[in-house]
């Protein structure tokens, strides 16, 4: 299924044959772009550790920055000493803050809309819960093991360049492709293959020990955490749709070669949300806020709802209204999400002019999703997807329900005119329930008169308003014909769902304010980091450490740390201009320089990161407006 990442155009999930996999989902970690894969050294079985290498064609930019996240504590390969492990990597330092702050925003910017809530649900998965999503049976990358060497490859990597969509291909397809193209190893050079065979990409475990263990996996999504807790959902939202849930926290999936760098996983971060409505209701959401933004949209280019003429594959410039009016997106909550998610990415500072949306075609959609959209951000890896917008039907609710035979996980909706039926009911038989339950027999027969649904056999399980059970034997009840009325219907709620990678977003955030200049004849590196996700909100500079400047520096710095949101960094060693170009090169925003006058008159220098002017103020002014966040306006 599609249930996780989605992708598309990238693919790790092979699919194709299989309905559920889909691709709408964010796949994180799985895609093969084939702009990356050009620019990497491929072939290596087993995959690169650490980084992987990268061919530059940008004069060394990319090596260069990876060196700098390394360096400065940003994100470094994981387990390094050991060896590392590919698809595995340490937010340092200064990327620990970094990640929490893209996610904090990120939960934040959703928080606002007052109908959706912040859940958090296990990474541990019982397996029958990943049967019903699709997981266990769908979730598969090929691979193909080379006869002469035994390195194992992930078949349609072995046929970039041969097919235009390899990772839709099944077992022979790939398989007589291989033989027909003559594919050779990339680690050895022969061209003997078995054949291509199904991996399944989740981590598996089991629960407890021995015999009572379960089997289970390290989730490869957080969406099905949102599933489970939807009776919880429905009840706190007090019955009424829409509303949605979100979380963030980490997937797993076993890459079979992860490569380039933070795009492809092995443990990602995620965050997800879903968003249940009514299909039977047209939303009425006000795009007047976006009419003077036109996003850049690739519509499906078979998208027949459209009046206009599509180019294929080319962006369109269009503002979400039009495209919502005009049936290009094909539900208005999906333009919804759209917009709001480019308010979200703009927000935290990646370009707006490398943001583009592009439309799943049918082909690439899974059966049940009636449209996606991903969120491809450019970089230099070329357009990656970062975001996957999908309306997902009641595809995964109806999956649970059918197996586990729950009915919990729908919403009731209330007819405008009551109506009369006929139908087959279940009459209690007062003299059993009454001895049988007691004081909760007028609860009992309630829920017996209000069942939806006759019962196929018994006993049968009563689920009573206070969500408690009983059992319930066939001499309890009586089959009758009745006739009754009908006030409302439940139903299996649709979703809409954004699933966002954070690993990947923060990969373009740092690419994007990734800028190199000169100063004084030498290199000068910037990151431009918006001030809400810079991970050290000011850096305290003593002008020297003596003559009390770096007690007051220290003073300073001590009150920063102790403000709520605020992250100092006290650097007291080597020349100023060297310390100034440290924290520009980790996107400090603000510096404050203590020097002799601070000690005579108690007034610092403020710098500004990104111009490098500077102005006095008193340290208290100085404290209050960094806390305030009001700085900037002393410039
Ligand atoms: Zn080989």
């Amino acid at each position: 299924m599609q249930r996780s990442q989605p992708v598309q155009s990238c693919s790790s999930m092979t699919t194709i044959a299989c309905p559920m996999r889909s691709r709408s989902r964010l796949s994180l970690s799985g895609c093969t772009f084939k702009a990356l894969l050009s620019r990497t050294v491929d072939g290596t079985h087993v995959a690169p550790e650490g980084w992987g290498s990268i061919v530059s064609e940008d004069g060394g930019r990319l090596d260069r920055l990876i060196g700098l996240l390394r360096r400065r504590g940003i994100i470094h390969p994981a387990f390094e000493i050991h060896g590392g492990i590919a698809g595995l990597y340490d937010f340092g330092p200064v990327g620990g803050r970094l990640r929490r702050k893209v996610a904090t925003a990120w939960l934040d910017h959703w928080a606002k809309h007052g109908d959706i809530v912040e859940i958090d649900s296990p990474t541990l998965t019982p397996e029958s819960v990943l049967v019903a999503s699709g997981h266990v049976g769908e979730f598969n990358d090929h691979i193909s093991q080379c006869d002469a060497c035994a390195t194992t490859f992930r078949s349609d990597h072995l046929l970039e360049g041969i097919h235009p969509n390899p990772d839709s291909l099944g077992c022979d397809e790939l398989n007589s492709l291989i033989a027909a193209n003559d594919v050779t190893c990339p680690a050895c050079g022969k061209a003997t293959w078995q054949s291509a065979r199904p991996m399944n990409l989740m981590f598996a475990t089991s629960i407890g020990a021995m015999k009572s263990s379960r089997p289970a996996y390290l989730r490869p999504e957080t969406a099905q955490g949102m599933f489970m807790l939807f009776p919880s959902l429905y009840r706190h939202f007090r019955n009424r749709l829409p509303f949605g849930a979100m979380q963030t926290g980490k997937g797993y999936r076993n890459e079979i070669s992860p490569r380039q760098g933070m795009i492809r996983l092995r443990e990602f971060n995620m965050a997800e949300l879903e968003y249940f409505i009514d299909p039977e209701v047209t939303p009425s959401h006000d795009f007047s806020k976006w009419n003077d933004t036109p996003f850049s949209l690739i519509p499906d280019p078979n998208n027949s709802t459209g009046d206009r003429e599509l180019d294929s594959a080319a962006p369109v410039g269009m503002t979400i209204g039009d495209a919502c009016d005009n049936g290009i997106v094909r539900h208005p909550t999906v333009g919804w999400f759209i917009a709001w998610t480019w308010d979200f990415l703009v927000g935290i500072g990646i370009d707006p002019n490398r943001i583009r949306f592009r439309q799943h075609e049918d082909t690439e959609m899974a059966h049940y999703a009636t449209d996606c959209w991903d969120c491809e951000i450019e970089g230099s890896y070329g357009w990656i997807e970062c975001v996957g917008i999908a309306h997902r039907g009641c595809y995964d609710l109806q999956a649970h329900e059918n197996a586990t035979g729950s009915t919990k996980l729908r919403a009731w909706r209330a007819f405008d005119q009551s109506r009369v039926v006929d139908k087959q009911g279940l009459v209690p038989v007062g003299a059993i329930i009454g001895p049988a339950f007691r004081d909760r027999a007028a609860a009992v027969s309630a829920a017996l008169v209000g069942l939806d649904q006759i019962p196929d056999s018994f006993p049968f399980e009563l689920t009573l308003e206070d969500d408690s059970t009983v059992s319930i034997e066939e001499n309890m009840v009586e089959r009758k014909q009745i006739q009754s009325t009908e006030h409302g219907e439940w139903f299996t709620p649709h979703v809409v769902e954004p699933a966002f990678g954070i690993d990947r977003i923060i990969w373009h955030l740092l690419d994007h304010s990734f800028d190199e200049t000169q100063k004084g004849g030498e290199n000068y590196t910037y990151l431009h980091l918006a001030e809400n996700i810079a991970p050290i909100d000011v850096v305290v500079l003593p002008l020297m450490e003596k003559d009390g400047m770096s007690e007051l520096a220290g003073d300073i710095h001590a009150k920063l740390c102790q403000s709520a949101g605020l992250a100092s960094y006290y650097d007291g060693s080597g020349s100023i201009g060297r310390r100034y170009a440290r924290a520009d090169e980790i996107g400090v925003p603000w510096a404050i320089t203590v020097d002799h006058d601070s000690i005579g008159d108690g007034t610092v220098t403020i710098r500004r990161r990104d111009d490098g002017e500077q102005v006095r103020m008193s340290v208290d002014d100085a404290i209050i407006k960094l806390q305030n966040g009001s700085v900037g306006s002393a410039f």
